[in-house]
């Protein structure tokens, strides 16, 4: 990845948690549901998907809850900074961008070097936010992850 930072590593604000990424990140997504409003106290969250078989806590482990019937969020029990969270229907895990120690490495913008992103649930998204981006928006989910989310 040149001169990216792989191990990715990042951790919570009051570092008590640590963890790693062995692999790049595959896809990011701003996510405009109102579950990601409410547990990010924003307009949005900002993720990166890195697989899981690649993703561990190099210190400390988050609290954990199950925030939909999809999905389990974990946060630091310390400082309350939001950890990664996973869908049961994936390996996968996301990442906050703001949680890594270089989030300039991985540009969430339109014809990024090392992946795609996007937006997701712009149909619940604060009405007068404005994105000012040309990336994919989708109502919902993209279809990869809508298809394991009717599943279950
Ligand atoms: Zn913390
Ligand atoms: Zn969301």
């Amino acid at each position: 990845m040149g001169k990216s930072h792989v191990p990715l590593t990042g951790g919570c604000l009051c570092g008590t948690i640590r963890f790693q990424s062995d692999e790049a990140p595959v896809q990011g997504y701003y996510c405009h549901c109102t579950m990601c409003q409410r547990s990010y106290g924003g307009f949005f969250s900002a993720t990166l998907r890195v697989p899981g078989r690649s993703f561990k806590f190099t210190k400390g482990e988050p609290k954990s809850y199950r925030s939909s019937r999809f999905a389990t969020r974990s946060f630091c029990a310390d400082c309350g900074s939001p950890m990664p969270f996973q869908f049961d229907a994936s390996q996968d895990v996301w990442i906050k961008i703001g949680t890594l120690d270089h989030p300039e490495d991985w540009p969430m913008t339109d014809g990024a070097a090392w992946g795609p992103s996007q937006h997701t649930f712009v149909g619940s998204k604060i009405a007068w936010e404005q994105l000012g981006d040309h990336l994919p928006q989708m109502q919902e989910y993209d279809n990869e992850l809508s298809k394991f989310l009717s599943a279950t």
